[in-house]
């Protein structure tokens, strides 16, 4: 297969065919992230893309899923994705289900019909990293989106029978902005309804905006209690019809995964429990962690 590294995928696409269908991340400016930072973002000619489906055909079906990588594959022209689903169809009939990520830049581009007919053409689920539902922290991360436009997209998404996975990021506000970032996230997070939620822990990564930022004193990570308040304002304060939360990234302090709302107030008890306490036995060691 062409990989041009690093490559990231979710976790759970840990065992899909990894398609590299482009290359880094269009927009690569998120002051936290440093994953596409050595790459300079480019479309893969069909040819490239072709020869490594043409491999996949000739391994077999090793692989039920298939994941579109690097940051951003969606905002490639719906003709261009569209020819690689359909190239997918082709050479890999077995793949039941082709993810991607997205965001409000790469799905509000596209109108229901469009994302309609990649669904149909097999794209099944846009792992969108949100991060935050107040304006101020995604200004200041410079994500690239609003929260009005992370409801649109959730919208979009759903209207045309793409699962939506939302991944949010606990401490990126800082302690300057938790609460409200806490708050305004559980806002978004309803108004959107996801049946995926995933939340993540903010690492400061050296070489990154953000880690400038904390150098000039402009950026306190909040502590780990902090964290687990703002998971706990997110759990308390969304309200979804159906939605597997999860906060087991190896980023995570507290590893925990829910069905919300049957399990709000289990999880709710729980969260409490261990922020009353400040016992860091509660928590995974800080060399455990992953980013
Ligand atoms: S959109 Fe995603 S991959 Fe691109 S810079 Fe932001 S966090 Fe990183």
């Amino acid at each position: 297969m062409d990989y041009i590294p690093p490559l990231f995928r979710p976790p759970s696409e840990a065992h899909s065919l990894l398609l590299q269908v482009t290359v880094g991340c269009s927009h690569n400016r998120c002051t936290y992230c440093d994953m596409y930072r050595t790459k300079q973002f480019r479309p893969k000619p069909w040819a490239t893309i072709e020869a490594d489906l043409q491999e996949a055909a000739e391994q077999g079906p090793l692989h039920r899923r298939a994941f579109l990588m690097d940051g951003d594959a969606l905002i490639l022209a719906t003709d261009k994705l569209l020819r690689i689903l359909q190239g997918i169809r082709q050479y890999t009939p077995w793949i039941e289900r082709v993810g991607v990520y997205g965001d409000t830049r790469s799905v509000t581009k596209k109108s229901v019909e469009e994302l309609r007919a990649l669904q149909e053409a097999g794209l099944g689920i846009v792992y969108h990293g949100m991060e935050s539902g107040d304006d101020e922290v995604l200004r200041r991360i410079d994500k690239g989106g609003d929260a009005a436009g992370c409801i649109e997209t959730a919208r979009r998404l759903r209207e045309a029978g793409l699962t939506h996975s939302v991944m949010v990021l606990l401490g990126v506000g800082g302690r300057e902005l938790s609460e409200q970032h806490a708050e305004n996230t559980a806002k978004v997070l309803t108004a959107m309804d996801p049946p995926y939620v995933g939340a993540l822990t903010t690492t400061v990564v050296p070489g990154t905006p953000l880690a400038d930022t904390e150098a000039a004193g402009a950026f306190i990570l909040p502590g780990k209690f902090q964290m687990l308040q703002e998971l706990r304002t997110i759990v308390a304060g969304s309200d979804f019809s159906a939605c597997r939360f999860s906060a087991n990234h190896a980023s995570n302090y507290l590893p925990l995964r829910a069905d919300l709302p049957q399990d709000k107030a289990a999880v709710v008890a729980t969260l409490d429990r261990v922020i009353e306490s400040r016992d860091e036995r509660w928590l995974k060691p800080e060399g455990l962690r992953g980013l």
